[in-house]
């Protein structure tokens, strides 16, 4: 099982740890917002009922956006609207920026058949997995999501996305991509236990790693394939094989050799937890997300207020895989069984302390376009609705180190922008459903001309 906690799911992402194609571009954690599209000419004034203010988290009436090239030019009733502009009136909808799903696995998805999954992770062609991926992307831009952080995949195929989004090959979100996620051996960012003279063993270029100085390599790998954010594995997790969901699979000088390595190259480290223990010594470590935290204690989320350690809690993989528990194999379905009870008592926990949380689905564990159910769940496990709007703008843009550039609709920030049907606030799903999608000023939903 090569992916990660929920997330481990994706076929090609822990299947095929087998060898690995590559592309290596070394981006800094801005540059992947750099797109080479050719930004449109026409100032567009988006126009609607209301709109979302991420930075104050409040609703304002007579929600008005100007748009000129890729960057928003004003913001308000009162902006001034530039000569031969096209105005779109949306009526009774609402203006927020563009989503941030801090946790995705684009190059993948799974199926409610685990067993036919794990055969096309090891059949298909990373290029053709890449093809696959290219269409997880358009879905999940025009779901809404503009920027994603894709934590887990092989073969370079989510770095290889990345490129193409940023080079206006592709549509899809603005994409900070990990590669391999470093674990240990047998851990939850190894393979699955298939007998060694079947499937090449991982080494550090594939993640696996075992001691300080391994795992400093395996952060430079990668690195030096141009990952933008490094992942990591303190614990076990659920759908993987052969490992407990909880456990503590890397030392504390394991973790703080991965951590201090990722931040000495500019890079934030996102640990998936599930287990307290294991996040305690990530907190430790100096990490900078706790991804899942489906057993973290009370002191734990205290620790990671005072720290400023972000939560990416990833309600939806555990709401969907809890749904289907009979379609994995036992070992599995009894790990997902016993995070799912879990979690939602963590996060209520952790919305009452105050941590600081980032919107993240797991998308690849559940179909890719359905992100902003995670908008709901939040909202309906009770995390006031403004908050939960601001985890998934700019809480996400400060997760992802992008905080000059979106989350929010400020001016001189890049022109994503989405807008809901009615007012979120009270009714989360309408996030759902998006009636326009923008992203670095070019649309990927719209209305109908009328
Ligand atoms: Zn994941």
């Amino acid at each position: 099982m090569r992916a990660h906690s929920f997330e481990a799911h994706i076929p090609m992402d822990k299947k095929i740890n087998l060898v690995a194609g590559v592309v290596a571009l070394t981006l800094a954690i801005t540059a992947a917002g750099a797109a080479e599209a050719p930004a449109p000419t026409t100032p567009i004034v988006l126009k609607a009922a209301h709109l979302f203010d991420s930075v104050s988290g409040k609703l304002v009436d007579h929600g008005v956006v100007v748009v000129v090239g890729k960057k928003i030019e004003a913001v308000g009733a009162d902006a001034k609207i530039p000569d031969g502009a096209r105005t779109i009136d949306l009526g009774d909808a609402t203006l927020v920026p563009g989503f941030i799903d801090a946790h995705v696995h684009l190059s993948g998805v799974a199926s409610n058949n685990w067993y036919e999954d794990w055969y096309n992770g090891i059949m298909r062609f990373p290029t053709e997995q890449a093809l696959y991926g290219a269409h997880y992307a358009k879905v999940t831009l025009e779901a809404g999501i503009t920027t994603v952080r894709d934590l887990g995949s092989t073969d370079y195929i989510a770095l290889s996305m990345r490129n193409a989004i940023n080079a206006g090959m592709i549509p899809g979100p603005r994409m900070l991509v990990s590669n391999y996620a470093v674990g240990s051996t047998g851990g939850h960012a190894d393979q699955d236990p298939v007998p060694p003279q079947k499937i090449a063993v991982a080494t550090p270029l594939q993640g696996v790693c075992n001691g300080p100085e391994q795992c400093r390599e395996a952060v430079r790998y990668q690195i030096k394939y141009g990952a933008n954010v490094i992942k990591f594995m303190p614990s076990g997790g659920v759908l993987s094989l052969a490992d407990p969901v909880d456990n503590v699979q890397l030392t504390q000088e394991e973790m703080n050799a991965i951590v201090g390595e990722a931040h000495s190259w500019g890079r934030k480290v996102a640990a998936h937890c599930h287990g307290d223990r294991a996040a305690k010594m990530a907190i430790a470590a100096g990490v900078d997300s706790i991804e899942h935290g489906s057993f973290l204690q009370e002191d734990t989320l205290r620790e990671m207020k005072k720290k400023h350690v972000f939560l990416v809690p990833t309600l939806f993989a555990g709401y969907w895989t809890g749904q289907r528990l009979d379609t994995f194999p036992p070992s599995i379905a009894a790990k997902a069984k016993a995070a799912s009870a879990a979690v939602k008592q963590m996060f209520q926990n952790a919305v009452k302390i105050g941590v600081p949380v980032a919107m993240g689905t797991d998308a690849g564990v559940e179909p890719h376009g359905l992100n902003a159910k995670e908008f709901s769940l939040m909202a309906s496990y009770g995390m006031p609705p403004e908050q939960v709007l601001v985890a998934g703008t700019t809480n996400g843009a400060e997760l992802l180190g992008l905080a000059d550039q979106t989350g929010s609709l400020t001016a001189g920030k890049f022109a994503d922008i989405v807008a809901v049907p009615g007012n979120p606030l009270s009714n989360m799903a309408a996030t759902e459903h998006p009636v326009l999608v923008m992203k670095e000023g070019t649309l990927y939903v719209q209305p109908a001309a009328k």
